[in-house]
């Protein structure tokens, strides 16, 4: 593992951005990763133009689940509903830029699938839905 990306995801998993809660919220989702414990809720508040104004995260879990949440969520900012649709399990893993393990993957890609969930319904895994 790239020692300089294992820093970037423990520095996320330390320091998390847009940690919190959003109340009022427009969109709000929580899911659960059960292989690993690992717990995301993200909240959403949308702008007049539909793109995400302000976003917050909370939850527990290992250093991959948070860490990617941290990411996710300072990517997304002032992006629209329909640009983060194009939103790919690839790019999530771009931005953590480390090999996963199939167990790992799932840690980092709940926070995508919470999102999708909460803004789309899709409810499976990210590179599952097709
Ligand atoms: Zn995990």
């Amino acid at each position: 593992m790239d020692d300089l990306y294992r820093e970037l995801i423990l520095d996320h998993y330390k320091h998390p951005h847009n940690y919190g809660t959003l109340d009022p919220a427009d969109i709000s989702y929580e899911d659960d990763n059960p292989l690993c414990g690992d717990r995301i809720r993200i909240d959403l508040r949308l702008d007049d133009q539909g793109r995400v104004s302000d976003v917050r995260f909370s939850g527990k879990g290992c250093a991959i689940s948070q860490a990617s949440a941290s990411m996710l969520t300072d990517e997304i900012k002032g992006k629209t509903l329909d640009e983060l649709r194009n939103f790919s399990k690839e790019d999530l893993l771009d931005l953590l830029g480390v090999p996963l393990s199939p167990v790992r993957l799932k840690c980092a890609l709940l926070s995508l699938k919470v999102l999708k969930a909460g803004a789309y319904g899709l409810t499976t895994w990210p590179g599952e839905e097709e």
